[in-house]
């Protein structure tokens, strides 16, 4: 569905007013959480009834978003939730696009006949799912496609809130502007926002320095001790096992960008985080260049992402986990070492 079809469709889904659940991943990020919030935003100044829910909590660097304190969270109330999507004359799916990241609430959604709407910037979309969907994998962030979408509307709609969460969406889902940026008109938009926004440096400072001193520590220990830099596949792999990530009292998000660092070494082009989290193995990859991890972490990690940013999980051993990981390496050699 191109942009015009989708603005055509959209107008027709939203003339009335509704009841609306807008619905991102499980794990939530930056993006997740500002474009849920900036289109449930826009959606209530349209006289709608809106809703964010997520599976399952997100970190606290994020907390402080406009709006973020009315998010419901499905593991910590899940009968409310429920009712929520029962009653939902609408569901707008946010930043994932395979029903499997909707965490927990993936079985609800699976019985729920109510009609979704999609806004994503991830690839390998089943659109047949959706009354209409804009997904569009050229794109910095699902914020970035939310403000698209509400300067459709209008300028006037962008207030101090939806600015400030739309910016933290594409903040954080270009690594501070170091990557995903395809075209000019992420920084037309952003320059936008901006101009509504609290201040920019504002953002940056309660998206970034907001480290506890456990977490800084443990970003140390992991290159310090725990990077292992494969020369032969340019590859660096970061395995924090259950036990390592209490030793730093471990909080949700912790991680967080770890996994960027290795990629700072020239001879660098993929860069595996794996963590040992309850009943799994999460993978988090990223990679440099058209080298893409996508392919790898769809085919052996059920998982998937963008071409330099995707996640996945295994359900074994960190031991067998890395096993995995390893053994899978010698299939994309060639690739991992051109340029
Ligand atoms: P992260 O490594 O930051 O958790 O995720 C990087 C990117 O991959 C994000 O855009 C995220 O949406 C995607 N991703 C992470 N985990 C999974 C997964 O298990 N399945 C799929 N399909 N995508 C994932
Ligand atoms: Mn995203």
């Amino acid at each position: 569905m191109q942009r015009e079809e989708f603005f055509h469709a959209l107008d027709t889904v939203i003339q009335a007013p509704r009841k609306i659940t807008v619905l991102s991943h499980v794990n939530p990020d930056g993006d997740a959480i500002g474009s849920s919030l900036a289109f449930s935003q826009f959606l209530q100044k349209l006289g709608h009834e809106v809703e964010v829910m997520v599976s399952n909590d997100f970190p606290e660097f994020l907390a402080w978003m406009p709006g973020a304190s009315r998010i419901h969270i499905y593991d910590k109330e899940s009968d409310i939730c429920d009712q929520i999507l029962e009653s939902s004359d609408l569901i707008a799916i946010l930043d994932f696009n395979h029903i499997s990241r909707a965490g927990l609430i993936q079985d609800k959604l699976k019985s729920l006949k109510i009609n979704k709407i999609l806004i994503d910037h991830h690839r390998d979309t089943d659109f047949d799912v959706f009354l209409c969907a804009l997904s569009d994998t050229q794109v910095s962030s699902t914020s970035e496609l939310v403000a698209e979408t509400i300067l459709h509307y209008g300028e006037h709609f962008v207030d101090e809130s939806i600015a400030t969460n739309i910016l933290v969406g594409i903040v954080t889902d270009t690594g501070s502007f170091s990557h995903s940026i395809y075209h000019p008109e992420t920084f037309s938009i952003c320059a936008k926002m901006i101009e509504k926004s609290i201040s920019y440096n504002q953002i940056h400072q309660l998206v970034y320095d907001t480290f506890s001193e456990n977490r800084l520590r443990l970003l140390g220990f992991s290159i310090s001790n725990k990077m292992e830099i494969l020369d032969e596949y340019a590859t660096a792999i970061i395995a924090l096992t259950k036990d390592e990530l209490a030793s730093f009292d471990y909080q949700v998000g912790d991680t967080e960008g770890v996994v960027n660092y290795p990629l700072s070494l020239k001879k660098i082009r993929m860069s595996v985080l794996v963590t040992e989290r309850q009943g799994v193995i999460r993978f988090s990859f990223r990679s440099k260049g058209s080298f893409s991890v996508h392919e790898v972490a769809q085919k052996y990690f059920n998982g998937g992402g963008h071409t330099n940013a995707a996640g996945g999980t295994l359900t074994c051993s960190m031991e067998a986990a890395l096993e995995k990981l390893h053994q899978i390496l010698p299939e994309y050699k060639a690739m991992l070492n051109q340029d």
